[in-house]
């Protein structure tokens, strides 16, 4: 169905936000327009709760999470950084694969399946979208990912 993605994104974070996060801060970079997308909204509120849950997760206490949606050509492009402990290079890209996970012993403790972004990458790319991280350890990461926007149709034509 044809969404607003503004909205459905302020509603995950006011959820977010309202459970307290252990003294951890979400700071929106989010436009106040209207930008409508053609998703199913149960599926992307799933990407970006697994991509949150990491993000507080995997960060120290008082660390500042931001999550920007940025309006491109053709695409809306969201971003979720953190200020947490970052993954080592040759590593990034295998994040999102099945069951991976970069540091077996203290991902245990944190629990978990490694299955997170997995999911998270079909459910993207079934929506023509891409998903990729970039990070720096011990500084932290950014997850993106796109959607294709809701083309407006000119002329009359279909
Ligand atoms: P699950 O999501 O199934 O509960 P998980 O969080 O371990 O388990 P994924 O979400 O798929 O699994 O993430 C895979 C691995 O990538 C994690 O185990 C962690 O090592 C690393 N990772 C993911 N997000 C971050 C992040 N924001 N900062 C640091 N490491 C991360
Ligand atoms: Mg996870």
């Amino acid at each position: 169905v044809q969404i607003d993605i503004i909205q459905l994104v302020n509603h995950i974070l006011d959820r977010f936000e309202m459970n307290k996060l252990e003294h951890i801060g979400i700071r929106r970079k989010i436009p106040r327009e209207e930008i409508l997308v053609w998703i199913d909204p149960d599926k992307i509120t799933q990407v970006i709760d697994n991509i949150m849950s990491n993000a507080i997760k995997y960060s120290p206490e008082g660390g500042k999470i931001t999550l920007q949606v940025a309006k491109e050509r053709n695409r809306i492009k969201i971003s979720i950084q953190d200020q947490g402990l970052g993954i080592a290079r040759e590593k990034v890209d295998k994040i999102f694969d099945r069951f991976y996970r970069v540091d077996k012993a203290r991902s245990r403790e944190l629990g978990g399946t490694g299955l997170g972004l997995a999911i998270s990458k079909e459910i993207v790319e079934a929506h023509h979208g891409h998903i990729w991280a970039s990070s720096i350890e011990g500084q932290g990461t950014t997850i993106y990912f796109t959607l294709p926007l809701v083309v407006r149709k000119r002329g009359g034509r279909s």
